[in-house]
């Protein structure tokens, strides 16, 4: 805790510590810059939640845009309060003081919805090629559920990291296919832009991380960390961005990549008038 600010939400219980000072700007928010660094991730979100609604996109780019706007709160009272989530309330309401009783509640915190927005992306990339409509969702619907219920009783640890790249490592492939058979160029940019955006944020978290001792030291802290989230916001606009683009192709809804006030691209279709 920095210049004697008193914390509202306890000791800091997090098993993870990030770059940040604790506490200097307000007793509320433990890490000021991680946590206002996933405001710009919610605005993307919303953006592409409000451009999927009005032009009737499917509801599963709904729910993939409401799933990254509930992780980056999630992140948010994480980064504020460092305290693995609902361990605030758990703590006030069942007065456990030993932590570890808590830990069905907290895994359950971001680890859990950040699996199930994976599986939406596996199924959102893999689908259009599957054979029966219904096997698909239902497998994956099952397995979003084993593995909270696995997850809730379970400490997976590093077999969490591992399970999840996995998970992240089944997109790419289908995602680079998508990417051979884009001929629009503003489409591929989309594609290029999330790579980019996935490079310099791990770079940045990297930095942070292995640096900090140094960067502690120093007059001017780069807030390595702040810019992961703000890059992964952008990150994760940009995929969502050209699933869409590629979904709306399959469907021959005539997408374009359009740019929202000159900068932000988003996809507007077109959609053939018996639809
Ligand atoms: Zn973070």
């Amino acid at each position: 805790m920095a210049n004697g600010v008193s914390s509202f939400w306890g000791p800091v219980t997090s098993t993870h510590e990030w770059c940040e000072p604790n506490y200097v700007y307000s007793s509320y928010v433990a890490e000021f810059f991680n946590t206002i660094s996933n405001v710009p991730c919610i605005m993307l979100a919303l953006i592409g939640l409000v451009n999927s609604l009005r032009q009737r996109f499917e509801k599963r780019f709904s729910v993939l845009h409401i799933s990254n706007m509930i992780l980056a709160i999630g992140s948010m009272l994480y980064h504020a309060t460092l305290q693995r989530l609902c361990s605030k309330l758990a703590w006030l309401r069942l007065e456990y003081k030993d932590s570890l009783s808590l830990w069905p509640w907290q895994q359950q915190g971001d680890e859990t919805p950040m699996v199930w927005e994976m599986l939406l992306y596996i199924y959102i990339l893999y689908s259009p090629d599957w054979h029966y409509r219904s096997t698909m969702p239902t497998f994956l619907f099952l397995y979003g559920a084993v593995f909270a219920i696995a997850h809730s009783q379970l400490r997976f640890d590093i077999g969490f990291k591992v399970h999840y790249a996995v998970l992240c490592l089944l997109c790419i492939p289908r995602m680079y296919k998508y990417y051979i058979h884009t001929e629009d160029k503003l489409a591929k940019r989309l594609a290029k832009l999330y790579v980019a955006t996935l490079l310099i944020g791990t770079l940045c978290w990297l930095v942070d991380r292995a640096f900090c001792k140094d960067i502690s030291r120093w007059y001017f802290n780069p807030q390595g960390h702040a810019l992961w989230h703000v890059s992964m916001g952008f990150n994760s606009y940009f995929a969502n961005t050209f699933l869409m683009y590629c979904r709306a192709r399959q469907r021959e809804w005539d997408p374009k990549v359009k740019h929202f006030l000159g900068v932000l691209p988003y996809v507007k279709i077109q959609k053939p008038k018996a639809q």
